[in-house]
């Protein structure tokens, strides 16, 4: 009967460790636009910042810091982030804080990235200012392109709740395995829940691994609508014939690169 105060801190940390692993080996799969609208803001934090360094960005500050400064072939980047509680496409608004804070730190450049969309007042500030601007599809497509080469690890930790011990699993493997001191202890992370189908809009929904949702289907259909909808009233203006001399600001083909 006494052991119970001893087994609850077993069980915080091995709640601890298992989101721990979990995020280190979510790092090495590319995420779905869906997962990164998932993300709290300092997940999304970590999983940028790794993205710019295999891109060849310097962080010169912390990954906990509001926004990110990088340096990257001598150019200083300024990086912005979406508050992820916001649903709403991000306004103008931050868009003209962001090129502040670009001029005021001698940035050449800022990004602003959030894993939904923009304002069309927003896009067409970014046009005309040295803002960049990374929505969840292009967030996606960027750390497609950092992760060439990263593969998943094959093996990852467990706790014991019992007793505290640490045992190995394999993501290949979904049987429970004793700890040292003879306990059995399941695996934690199922591997599904790592590698979903890739990008195919909606297909994750049928399969059996459902992510927890903090907005409903329908709040994305209809913002998504609205987006493919300006998208589509976008149209004719880029579409028009346009001389190649002519370049285009820069709304749609820049794809915010880093
Ligand atoms: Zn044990």
């Amino acid at each position: 009967m006494s052991a119970a105060p001893a087994l609850s801190s077993f069980e915080v940390a091995a709640d601890a460790l298992r989101q721990r692993e979990f995020t280190r080996l979510a790092a090495a799969v590319v995420p779905t636009v869906d997962a990164l609208r998932l993300l709290n803001g300092q997940q999304l934090r970590v999983r940028v910042a790794a993205m710019l360094e295999r891109l060849g960005h310097e962080l010169l500050t912390p990954e906990t810091a509001a926004d990110f400064v990088t340096m990257k072939d001598g150019n200083k980047y300024v990086v912005a982030f979406a508050s992820p509680n916001e649903l709403a496409p991000t306004p103008l608004g931050q868009l003209s804080r962001l090129h502040s804070v670009v001029v005021a730190a001698n940035a050449v450049a800022g990004y602003f990235i959030t894993p939904r969309g923009f304002t069309l007042d927003a896009e067409a500030y970014a046009a005309t200012a040295p803002l960049k601007l990374v929505d969840g599809p292009k967030l996606v497509a960027s750390i497609t392109r950092s992760m060439a080469g990263v593969t998943l690890p094959d093996s990852y930790q467990a706790m014991c709740r019992q007793c505290g011990e640490i045992v190995q699993h394999r993501l290949d493997h979904a049987e429970a395995i004793p700890c040292r001191n003879g306990h059995p202890v399941a695996p934690t992370i199922a591997r599904a829940a790592l590698v979903m189908p890739k990008q195919e809009g909606g297909s994750t929904s049928s399969r059996t691994y459902t992510p927890p949702r903090r907005y409903s289907r329908q709040e994305v259909r209809a913002h998504n609508a609205k987006y493919q909808a300006r998208m589509r009233k976008r149209k004719p203006r880029t579409a028009a014939p346009s001389p190649d001399h002519l370049p285009e600001l820069g709304l749609e083909n820049d794809g915010g690169e880093f």
